[in-house]
């Protein structure tokens, strides 16, 4: 028993240790522009039930309610989803830390026109108004107790107003005392077209730059809006989703993206060449075909895909040109990519 309490307390060092040299190495980073920002299109709403999963049962150890108000709706945004995660995370174990048994945290995500909001409240000490400002400050801790217990080292919070700006979005405080805190963090929603045509240009960009060629494969799904009304949403996601994996798993160098569309896959193949991208489209073909024979059970029908490929700059001239002959080219599309 003795020993056992003796490592847990090691145990728990060890951890605090830990996130103190991981906050001053994410602030040396991020003062560096060392920061690895790597978007993808998220849908929000599953990744903030992951997290609330995660932190369920921390929750009811200390006897707090934890309350995830999020749609079940997807809402697709173009994050970094481990940043996203560390913000939340740290959002959540400071309403955590500072409140008290028996009190409520309460995260909730609205999307609004043009942004998504997200924010985290909780019922408890609340921060004075003359702190307020200073939240967001480096190493800036208030009402500390001395003694044993989850000292942190106030850099979350500045941690979290940089991850979020990198996203182009902001994050504001209201507190008051003895009552509770709520942080509320905004992202601005880029149509996917958008995202999609930004990921292009900066291919396109790069390939400039280095004088190499950029190919597109667009898988396109079948009758996908079809599959998507009778079966409803969430199936039509998990099979979009799976075959972006197994289409990811079919890439074999590490800067091949695959982006999902609404009812496409988008792969950006740099440095491949015209003369080497009908052998990716062959392989991804294949591999997704497999896949879809293997798990045909459980799809209502038979799904099946065309996939279509253009180069920069052999093909088009622009981004536009690309996107829309990388679409044409597929054999027989059907209505509404
Ligand atoms: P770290 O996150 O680096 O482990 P920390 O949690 O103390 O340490 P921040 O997350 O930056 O640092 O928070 C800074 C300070 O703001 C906290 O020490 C606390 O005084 C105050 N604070 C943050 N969130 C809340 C909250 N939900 N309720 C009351 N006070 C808060
Ligand atoms: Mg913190």
């Amino acid at each position: 028993e003795q020993q056992a309490r003796i490592l847990t307390v090691s145990r728990d060092n060890i951890d605090r240790l830990a996130r103190i040299i991981n906050n001053i190495l994410d602030v040396a980073k991020i003062e560096a522009g060392r920061t690895e920002f790597k978007r993808v299109l998220v849908d929000i709403s599953t990744l903030l039930k992951d997290i609330c999963n995660r932190w369920k049962l921390e929750f009811d150890k200390r006897q707090l309610e934890l309350a995830c108000l999020i749609p079940d709706l997807p809402i697709n945004i173009y994050i970094d989803p481990d940043k996203v995660t560390q913000v939340m995370n740290n959002l959540i174990s400071n309403a955590r830390k500072f409140t008290p048994q028996n009190g409520k945290i309460i995260i909730e995500v609205k999307e609004e026109i043009g942004r998504v909001e997200v924010s985290v409240s909780d019922t408890g000490i609340g921060i004075a108004r003359e702190d307020l400002p200073k939240v967001f400050g480096k190493f800036q801790q208030f009402s500390r107790s001395a003694g044993a217990g989850e000292k942190g080292t106030g850099l979350g919070l500045a941690i979290a107003k940089e991850l979020v700006q990198m996203h182009s979005g902001s994050i504001k405080v209201e507190s008051e005392l003895n009552k509770g805190t709520c942080f509320t963090f905004f992202f601005p929603k880029i149509e996917l077209e958008e995202v999609v045509k930004e990921y292009i240009n900066n291919g396109i960009m790069a390939a400039v730059d280095r004088k190499t060629p950029l190919s597109l494969v667009i898988i396109h799904i079948a009758e996908f809006n079809h599959l998507q009304e009778k079966s409803g949403f969430e199936l039509a996601h998990s099979l979009l989703m799976n075959i972006e994996k197994v289409t990811q798993e079919a890439l074999r160098r590490r800067t091949d993206t695959v982006i999902r569309n609404t009812s496409e896959l988008i792969v950006f193949l740099p440095d491949t060449g015209k003369e080497n991208v009908a052998a990716v489209k062959k392989r991804i073909e294949e591999a997704v075909n497999t896949y879809l024979t293997e798990s045909k059970e459980k799809w209502p029908e038979n799904i099946r895909i065309t996939l279509g490929a253009a180069t920069y700059p052999d093909d088009a001239a622009n981004d536009h040109d690309l996107l829309n002959k990388a679409r044409i080219s597929q054999p027989a599309k059907d209505k509404g990519a």
